[in-house]
């Protein structure tokens, strides 16, 4: 029966999967905290105009968008940012700035569903706002390490780009900002002999293509040697040697707050998004060929819809992925080891006095079940020693006589009569 199927690019999370996911939006959520950033809670249908503004034609054409019974025009979040975006330029407009802003959801993508790319995914999504200085764009690639760092990921590396500098090249050359976008397209899908093809009909100049060929083939790890590089190339074009300097100065912050990030500059490097104005980055584990996450500068985003000219710069994490990840390397979960309780009462006619037990055992936070399929006591034991229970409390009719019952420590295979009133000190 096709309909007890998940719908194509939709999954199920079963319990263990569950935990995984709850534990790294858990992590996500404290390195918003520890890095100041204030949650906030968007709808998952907005607008399709607000999204289709914001979103690259890449995104905009992989949208669940349909009309709500109202006649609107509405599509389900592709990402996060239209949404703070919106609520920065309207409800927060006044708010003082710098503005640090986190969100963790589902968003929706009408992708091809292969390993790690699905139509439902979760993200963990910070963006700074009203800030245009480097340190910004630094604290983003740092939290993104300190994430990956507390869900246990190794070997992280980021790449880390500039769109400044090829499109600084290509506004100096009078390059439209449409045939930029495309340009910027194809080189993020590394499809160069189209790109450049572009750049030629578009008429500029041989040093436009040369420039933009050169930067396209300089990438490495000696970052600090490849900004350098960058300057070189780009000699003459103003606005690109001032973006080639905004990343040497984003990577020396990096460098100075001593992270221990490992980091490859990529000047070709040219995320597909077209909002992004400045620095760019993604960052992956050997593992796995696809991003774990991706963020960057765009300064003029909140502008578009309408709010006061307000740098920003922000990144998504893609949850599922960092989920895959961490099962590739077989990243283990920091156990909190939980006094979870069953309450089994030996006759029936205790089931009152197992529901008041059990109801004072969470009133003192401790997690607690009570036997609700009338088993005998073994069965319910082994039932409880499958699921890693680590006390049972017994309910037997000789011990009620005198206000107690017996507390079992499955793991220990320990048990003693306790008075009712002193079972939670026995619960540690
Ligand atoms: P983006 O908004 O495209 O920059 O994506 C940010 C992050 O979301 C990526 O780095 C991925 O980790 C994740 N992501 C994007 N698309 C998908 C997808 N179809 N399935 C799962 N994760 C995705």
């Amino acid at each position: 029966m096709s309909q007890l199927k998940t719908v194509r690019g939709m999954r199920d999370f079963l319990p263990e999967e569950a935990k995984r996911m709850k534990y790294i939006e858990a992590k996500a959520r404290r390195v918003a905290e520890l890095y100041g950033y204030q949650e906030i809670i968007t709808p998952v249908v907005e607008s399709y105009e607000l999204l289709a503004a914001k979103a690259g034609e890449e995104i905009r054409s992989r949208m669940f968008a349909f009309r709500d019974l109202g006649d609107r025009m509405v599509a389900l979040r592709p990402e996060f940012t239209a949404s703070v975006a919106r609520i920065v330029a309207t409800a927060l407009k006044n708010e003082p700035k710098p503005l640090r802003l986190f969100s963790v959801g589902s968003v929706y993508r009408y992708d091809e569903p292969q390993k790690g790319r699905y139509r439902e995914f979760w993200q963990s999504n910070y963006e700074l706002m009203g800030s245009k200085k480097p340190e910004a764009d630094a604290e983003i690639i740092m939290l993104t390490n300190s994430l990956m760092k507390s869900v246990g990921l190794r070997n992280c590396t980021f790449k880390i780009g500039h769109v400044g500098v090829l499109r600084g090249v290509m506004t100096e050359e009078n390059l439209y900002e449409d045939t930029q976008n495309a340009v910027m397209q194809l080189m993020d899908k590394k499809q160069y002999d189209e790109a450049f093809k572009l750049v030629k009909d578009a008429k500029a100049k041989e040093k436009c293509v040369k420039t933009l060929k050169k930067l396209a083939e300089l990438k490495g790890g000696g970052v600090f040697e490849i900004a350098e590089r960058i300057k070189e190339y780009v000699k003459g074009y103003e606005k690109a040697e001032a973006a080639a300097e905004n990343l040497y100065e984003i990577l020396k912050l990096i460098s100075e707050s001593k992270s221990k990030i490992a980091a490859v500059v990529d000047a070709g490097f040219a995320r597909g998004l077209e909002y992004y104005t400045g620095m760019i980055f993604e960052v992956t584990v050997p593992e796995i060929d696809i991003a774990l996450g991706g963020g960057g500068r765009y300064d003029r985003l909140i502008e578009l819809f309408g709010g006061e000219p307000t740098p920003a710069v922000g990144v998504a994490h893609g949850i599922d992925r960092i989920m895959l990840a961490m099962q590739t390397q077989k990243t283990p979960l920091e156990k909190k080891e939980e006094r979870r309780v069953v309450v089994i009462p030996t006759k029936n006619e205790f089931i009152g006095r197992a529901m008041e037990i059990s109801r004072m055992l969470r009133d003192a936070d401790i997690p607690t079940e009570v036997e609700v399929m009338g088993r005998k006591i073994a069965k319910a034991l082994e039932d409880a020693d499958r699921r890693r229970i680590k006390y049972a409390v017994i309910i037997g009719e000789k011990e009620l006589k005198e206000g107690s019952v017996v507390v079992r420590d499955l793991t220990k295979r320990e048990q003693k009569t306790v008075e009712i009133e002193k079972v939670i000190e026995e619960i540690v």
